[in-house]
């Protein structure tokens, strides 16, 4: 996860002011399933793509405009006991993020199809929109994703969900359970990231090089950002 700052001068944006005039609009008219306008969903979805470089906003790998989908950071179930504020967010352009299919770990939904299991009941804490929360993402050598402090693989499977306690608990119950972001082959799709980036500064003393590198990373390219680039930046900031 990385952090993600909306363009509020975006074509999709727009669109979706424009569509929250027309009285009786529904998400039905961006959806990703039923849509009625797929101009307007395609336009949405591909400002969300620009936004976010290309990358699933969840487990940042390469997404584009066939395969992404449209998701609710306050999702529609979530908000059950107001049709007013399911109205409201159902197509807030400040609620969506671009997101993969989330079938990458074989026979182990991620991201928001995993995310689907639990909308009703919580909402979502490590949210990427935060700059506050996603400077305290972090990465171990070993692929593994976490919040502030390390957290054994063992323990993840006794995490409980922390809904009405510490805001910490929540965001880590988010990323280990609701998100499932460290399924088997994200978490080593990461580690292979880390040991090329060891093997590649191994002897580098020269601070110069480590700083060309970081900007690699950091840089928005006309096809967005590198896949998972924020474990890249993390490694390459910690090791300066
Ligand atoms: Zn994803």
């Amino acid at each position: 996860m990385k952090f993600i700052e909306k363009q509020r001068n975006s074509v999709g944006y727009r669109r979706l002011l424009e569509l929250q005039k027309i009285p009786d609009s529904t998400y039905d008219d961006v959806s990703n399933n039923v849509s009625k306008n797929d101009f307007i969903r395609n336009e949405v979805l591909t400002s969300l793509l620009e936004e976010q470089g290309y990358l699933c906003a969840y487990c940042m790998q390469k997404i584009s405009l066939s395969n992404a989908s449209i998701e609710h950071i306050i999702g529609q179930n979530y908000v059950k006991d107001s049709v007013e504020l399911g109205k409201q967010h159902q197509i807030n352009y400040d609620n969506f993020l671009a997101v993969c299919e989330g079938k990458s770990c074989k026979g182990n939904l991620h991201c928001d199809k995993s995310r689907a299991a639990y909308q009703k009941e919580r909402q979502l804490f490590a949210n990427p929109l935060e700059n506050r929360i996603m400077q305290n993402i972090r990465f171990n050598s070993k692929g593994l994703i976490y919040y502030k402090d390390f957290i054994k693989i063992e323990t993840i499977e006794t995490l409980n969900n922390h809904a009405d306690l510490y805001e910490d608990s929540n965001i880590r119950y988010d990323i280990h359970k609701v998100l499932n972001l460290n399924c088997q082959n994200l978490k080593a799709r990461r580690e292979a990231i880390i040991n090329a980036l060891k093997r590649l500064t191994n002897n580098w003393t020269k601070k110069g090089r480590i700083e060309t590198e970081l900007s690699k990373y950091q840089r928005k390219q006309s096809d967005g950002y590198i896949e998972f680039c924020q474990v890249a930046i993390y490694f390459l900031n910690k090791n300066r």
